[in-house]
């Protein structure tokens, strides 16, 4: 397969708005337990966890899977 100069601009664009630290939805699923337990425990993030915590703010989807996360967690804790 042969790129056009035009595909390939297009290419280097896409790569270089792409900060090569991001993580995809896939990734994020991986770390939403772990980061759910500790914003619901008011724990310090670090990484990878920060990398969590950006891709909220990038992905509308994985901000609402979150919240629904945090409130069954917190739903959990606070039962009598
Ligand atoms: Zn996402």
């Amino acid at each position: 397969m042969s790129l056009s100069p035009d595909e390939l601009k297009e290419l280097a664009r896409f790569v270089l708005r792409t900060r090569p630290d991001e993580i995809g939805c896939d990734d994020w699923l991986g770390y939403a337990p772990s980061y759910a337990e500790l914003v619901a425990a008011l724990q310090p993030i670090q990484e990878p966890l920060q990398q969590a915590a950006e891709h909220l703010d990038t992905c509308p989807e994985c901000a609402e899977e979150f919240r629904a996360l945090l409130a069954a967690l917190k739903d959990d804790g606070a039962g009598s």
